[in-house]
């Protein structure tokens, strides 16, 4: 039975390409990729000639089942996304989940991954975080899940497009409060890479007022809750306004 790599390309920066990836592509019967075209200069790039097939979010479903008879036939697959890490907010799913039902190997070749890549020098704390994925285009339900997530003490790392940058800003000032600290990483391993930290009330001013900062690849990450040592609970609140009523 032949091997499921799921390889890690780079965000930006070509040169985060690992030796090890490189290897790896080169060595594969056939490779996966959410673009061909897209992928075809990565390789292009680093001479690398194995054949590249589509495997996209639209025939995921149908390529799925294909790509396990040829890795039970033998042949080794590699399967990459556009940038970063493939099934992290990419295709792959699907294909992962039937590899290991059907117990073929699945190898990962670590590498680039935006969360991570703007998580580790955003300043926030690192020691718990929750990777939400991109924000829900609709503003109800955006506010929702702020709402589900306001209290919430591990930091929290979004990804966000940068036609709706403003919007969600105002749903976090709106749900969050305008003193939430935020940090906004734009365009990372890229030529104009930014790291922006402020309060949402001062990150939605700023963006707003700023239109390159409304432009390229973003992860939007929200400091954790923190709750006011000095700030009495509502239950505590409540339950001294029931005593007093009872008190002589
Ligand atoms: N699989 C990828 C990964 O490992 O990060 C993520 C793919 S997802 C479809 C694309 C989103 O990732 C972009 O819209 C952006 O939010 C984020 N992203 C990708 N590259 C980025 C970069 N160089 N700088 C900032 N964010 C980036």
């Amino acid at each position: 039975c032949g091997t499921l790599y799921i390889v890690a390309t780079p965000i930006g920066n070509l040169a985060d390409m690992t030796h090890r990836a490189i290897t790896i592509l080169n060595n594969v019967a056939l490779i996966c990729a959410e673009d061909t075209r897209n992928t075809g200069r990565l390789l292009k790039y680093y001479e690398v000639t194995t054949p590249c097939v589509a495997f996209h979010d639209h025939n995921e479903q149908q390529k799925t089942a294909l790509m396990v008879e040829k890795l039970q036939s033998g042949s080794d697959l590699a399967l990459v996304s556009d940038a970063g890490t493939p099934l992290i907010n990419d295709p792959g799913y699907r294909l992962v989940n039937l590899c290991r039902k059907e117990g073929v190997n699945v190898v990962p070749v670590p590498g680039a991954c935006a969360a991570i890549t703007a998580l580790c020098a955003a300043g926030l704390a690192t020691d718990r975080f929750h990777y939400e994925g991109f924000f829900p285009p609709k503003t109800s339900a955006r506010q929702q899940l702020l709402q589900s997530l306001k209290e919430e003490s591990a930091t929290l790392v979004f990804y966000e497009s940068p036609h709706r940058i403003l919007d969600t800003l105002a749903d976090i000032v709106t749900v969050m409060g305008p003193d939430r600290p935020l940090v906004l990483a734009r365009e990372l391993t890229k030529t104009f890479e930014t790291f922006a930290s402020k309060s949402a009330s001062e990150m939605l001013q700023w963006v707003g007022d700023d239109h390159n900062q409304q432009k390229g690849e973003m992860v939007l990450m929200i400091a954790g809750y923190q709750r006011d040592p000095d700030a009495v609970s509502h239950e505590v609140v409540q339950t001294l306004t029931l005593l007093s009523q009872e008190l002589p």
